[in-house]
């Protein structure tokens, strides 16, 4: 047995990470006066949340009409029918209150001429249950929203006196042998300590992994480590196999740009200058959701209609608009054009290409953000001691695909209902659990086993074989053939975890060993994408298969439920929550309004 030295913290709730989520989950819980301990592996305000541009979606109908109904209808056709109502509905109920939430929090929103927040259109938000044309919903802090929501949020933590265990990363999960999770244990990267979080609760908020694939708008630090540390702990994830690509990552770097360029007024064009989303989506053209607008993109290229030496991207527009317009509300995305792409927006278009952004799957939690393992008898039961918010998590609010803007919100909404939950379950007054040592001793085992890999496989060339795998064979277009020679080459890349090579055995600041934990977390993710992704035999949302390319609710309108324990990979299903939280007579929205039909733009 692995023998460490730590130091043992003892709090009524961790979270782990400081992005938007962890955040506001951290600043709920320490409101209500609960001892709160927030662990990041990054800086807070370095967390992914940094790079939102576009805006926070909520329907404050500052720029014309709207409501939380069209909203919540928006959501559940982005979803394409996967979304659990429940928790839509929650959401966009609960997304005014929120942002104004954040204004009062101090975040700096662009304004109108009368002083109200700023809000832009994003692609597939509507007026009149999808009837009228787009809507105004996407509140901005010009290109830099997620910057000033994040900023802010940890300013006022600071203020609430939550405690920030800043550069110490997460290992494992603490679990008694009743399934309870008790805690984490972490490593301190800067000096090399141990440390072991005792909690009466834990909040996982450790944002996406987009870092499975190989070309990805998401920071290098996005590696789903909590939907890792869930794998190992015998829990599930869920809907993996919906992975969003972003229209817009400029071709080569990946680097993002903003939906707003679109929503300001930007459009796409083909080599021969045609605005051709005005023949996939008629009526909202280059403001149809992500996974429309990608798929259309893909087919232009493969039809021979791409831009370039290769014909292999698009083009986006912008230089039409005036030149203030463009340094007012995307000053940002100017930058990073002319960096990344040596384009004068002002002059050029810009070089784009479908680029991974966004996991719509990820762990399975209830509306109030706490974390399910479905079992047979009870599909929505309950993990106690542990939850999880923001993109690691899945309420799910966003189902088969994402709409734009509506990540930032899922972030504040759900990060202060976990909040709101953890004061009505947890008690500051009961003495925290005596700690399951053998999970404890397990964690450091590992851990251990990590560091001193001496096998054949360096960690760098093991991460661009996957990446590369999934980059190819779980892509925005996907066949039975690609996907069942991705999960055979995926199963074989995963056994080679056991011939890893790790150079580097010293504690501090040990990046080798960190790029190595975090690929044992990588995997697992990735793995659950590709297996689910080739049983889904239908089509919907981001999954998009060329041999079943119709929508299939009798048999396919059910959460992937994956179960991953080394290159073993376990499937069942989950029924989709279909009631919302409140009936018509109550001010909800009429059932009829959210029944499945074609998702037509
Ligand atoms: C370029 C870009 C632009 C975007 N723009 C928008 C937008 O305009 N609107 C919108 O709605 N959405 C947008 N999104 C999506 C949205 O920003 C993300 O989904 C969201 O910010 C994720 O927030 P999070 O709090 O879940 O995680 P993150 O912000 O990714 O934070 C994760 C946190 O977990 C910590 N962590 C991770 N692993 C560990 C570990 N092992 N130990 C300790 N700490 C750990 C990290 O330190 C970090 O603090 C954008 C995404 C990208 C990539």
């Amino acid at each position: 047995m692995a023998e460490y030295e730590y130091e043992t913290h003892e709090y009524d709730v961790v979270v782990v990470g400081a992005g938007g989520a962890g955040l506001r989950a951290t600043l709920g819980m320490a409101e209500q006066g609960l001892r709160t301990a927030c662990v990041t592996k990054v800086f807070p305000t370095r967390s992914h949340t940094v790079a939102a541009q576009g805006g926070i979606a909520a329907s404050l109908s500052n720029m014309g009409p709207d409501n939380w109904q069209w909203h919540m209808y928006d959501t559940v056709k982005g979803s394409d029918w996967l979304g659990d109502t429940d928790a839509m509905e929650y959401l966009a109920r609960e997304a005014p209150a929120a942002v104004y939430e954040l204004e009062h929090y101090g975040v700096p929103f662009s304004r109108t001429e009368e002083g109200k927040i700023y809000q832009r259109p994003f692609g597939g938000h509507t007026t009149e249950f999808g009837e009228g044309p787009a809507v105004q919903r996407t509140c901005a802090a010009a290109d830099r929203t997620g910057h000033a929501i994040l900023h802010t949020l940890y300013g006022q933590s600071l203020k609430n006196n939550a405690e920030f265990y800043i550069e110490y990363f997460a290992i494992d999960l603490i679990m008694s042998d009743d399934g309870v999770c008790q805690g984490v244990v972490c490593w301190k990267l800067d000096d090399g300590t141990m440390h072991v979080f005792n909690a009466k609760m834990v909040v996982l908020a450790t944002g996406g992994y987009g870092r499975a694939y190989f070309s990805a708008t998401s920071a290098h630090t996005c590696t789903g480590d909590g939907g890792g540390m869930v794998a190992r702990a015998g829990l599930p994830l869920q809907d993996m196999e919906f992975v969003q690509f972003h229209p817009t990552g400029i071709y080569g770097s990946g680097c993002l740009i903003t939906e707003g360029a679109r929503g300001e007024g930007g459009y796409l064009t083909n080599s021969e200058g045609e605005r051709f989303m005005e023949r996939y989506a008629p009526q909202y053209k280059d403001l149809a959701p992500r996974d429309y607008v990608s798929r259309s993109m893909t087919m232009e290229i493969r039809e021979g209609r791409g831009v370039g030496e290769n014909g292999d991207h698009i083009h986006l527009n912008l230089s039409h608009l005036p030149a203030e317009a463009l340094s007012e509300r995307l000053p940002g995305i100017s930058e990073s054009a002319k960096i990344f792409a040596g384009v004068d927006v002002t002059k050029e278009p810009i070089p784009v290409l479908p680029t991974v952004h966004y996991n719509m799957g990820g762990i399975p939690t209830n509306y109030f953000g706490e974390v399910l393992n479905p079992t047979k008898d009870d599909p929505n039961a309950v993990v106690p001691g542990l939850m999880a918010v923001g993109e690691a998590g899945c309420a799910s609010v966003h189902g088969a695909n994402r709409l734009g803007s509506n990540s930032l919100i899922d972030l504040v909404v759900f990060g202060r209902a976990a909040a709101i939950r953890a004061g009505k379950v947890v008690d500051p007054d009961s003495p925290n659990p005596s700690l399951n040592q053998a999970s404890v001793d397990k964690a450091f085992d590992r851990f251990d086993n990590v560091r001193h890999a001496d096998g054949g496989t360096p960690t760098a060339e093991l991460r661009l074989e996957m990446q590369r795998t999934m980059q190819e064979d779980a892509a925005v277009f996907r066949t039975d053939k690609t996907l069942a020679d991705g999960v055979k080459k995926m199963e074989g890349i995963a056994a080679k975890l056991d011939d890893l090579k790790v150079t580097d055995r010293s504690l501090i600041w040990n990046s080798d060993l960190m790029e190595t934990l975090e690929l044992t977390n990588l995997m697992p993710n990735a793995l659950a994408t590709i297996v689910g992704a080739e049983a889904r035999k239908e089509s919907r949302g981001a999954h998009a298969s060329e041999d079943h390319t119709e929508r299939d609710d009798k048999n396919w309108r059910v959460h992937t439920i994956t179960r991953v324990d080394g290159q073993k990979v376990d499937l069942t299903y989950r029924p989709v929550i279909t009631d919302p939280l409140t009936t018509e007579d109550e001010g909800g929205i009429a059932l009829k309004k959210i029944a499945p039909k074609a998702r037509t733009f």
